[in-house]
């Protein structure tokens, strides 16, 4: 096992951190873009997305300015930036102020290069793994951003949409074509009658058309029948989290939370968590 997998797997792993330290760039800046785009204003939000218009440097977009610290401004050096072994090296801390580093950082990093793993375990050195391994890329930015500012971008969620359907239709990703769509379709008029039904009801809108979006996509990705198992625990998850925030206070009444981190995770384990267990324990 190990002559076969282990530099393949070591590459896909790799890569993983990497692009995961990249994921944590896009989840912080590219709502930044948005709202500088279209001059909206976030207003109950990470502190990063307050006044955005007068605080922001220009040029900005995903690739300049270089990262500084969100503190103390301090441009960040070269081996500030290495994936974990940075967060670990710097004791969680800013070099320069001190200031606590957000364990989303090396989280986002590890769950991108553990993602990757069950992608390559899966499906071995292949075009399908790379596939999946994109498709867990977009999962988890717009789960990241969901999660900052309750909005799952269209540039985002729609592309993952056409790319189940033309991936199952070059027959890339198993999951046939009739199925592509159907679960694409499905996905997305699920969530969207539920929106209406609870809207008619209550009067209140209980969700986003991103998370009819994002659903469609799993959908596309994975067929029909993969879409209620992934509501299930989605609901379930975030319920219970939903709930717990609330007694511990931490949550107001009438106060949202993003639905897409738990879609994302739901789908995520739906695509690759018990397969990949048993596929991993099958290498051995
Ligand atoms: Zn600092």
């Amino acid at each position: 096992m190990l002559d076969d997998t282990f530099l393949p797997a070591l590459i896909f792993g790799l890569l993983g951190l990497m692009i995961g330290s990249f994921l944590n760039v896009v989840i912080y800046r590219l709502p930044i873009m948005f709202a500088l785009h279209w001059g909206l204003e976030f207003e109950t939000q990470p502190s990063h997305l307050q006044n955005t218009t007068s605080s922001t440097p220009s040029p900005f977009n995903l690739a300049v300015p270089a990262s500084a610290c969100p503190q103390c401004g301090n441009t960040l050096k070269w081996w500030h930036n290495i994936p974990l072994l940075s967060y670990v090296l710097l004791k969680g801390q800013c070099f320069f102020c001190k200031t606590p580093v957000s364990l989303r950082y090396p989280l986002v990093e590890l769950s991108t290069s553990l993602l990757y793993l069950a992608c390559f375990f899966m499906y071995g050195w292949s075009l399908t793994a790379v596939a999946w391994a994109g498709f867990c890329t977009i999962v988890v930015v717009a789960a990241g951003i969901d999660w900052d500012t309750q909005i799952l971008p269209d540039i985002l969620t729609l592309p993952l949409v056409w790319a189940g359907l033309v991936l199952s239709n070059l027959k890339i990703i198993e999951v046939p074509i009739e199925n592509s769509v159907w679960g694409a379709v499905l996905g997305y008029m699920v969530l969207w009658t539920v929106f209406w039904l609870f809207k008619l009801i209550t009067g209140k809108e209980g969700m986003g058309y991103g998370d009819f979006k994002f659903l469609a996509a799993f959908g596309a990705w994975m067929g029909p029948l993969a879409i209620i198992p992934i509501l299930l625990l989605s609901c379930t998850a975030g319920a219970l989290i939903g709930i717990t925030l609330r007694i511990k206070g931490n949550l107001e009444q009438n106060q949202a939370i993003a639905f897409g981190p738990y879609l994302a995770v739901a789908a995520l384990i739906m695509c690759l968590g018990s397969n990949t267990i048993y596929t991993f324990l099958h290498f051995q």
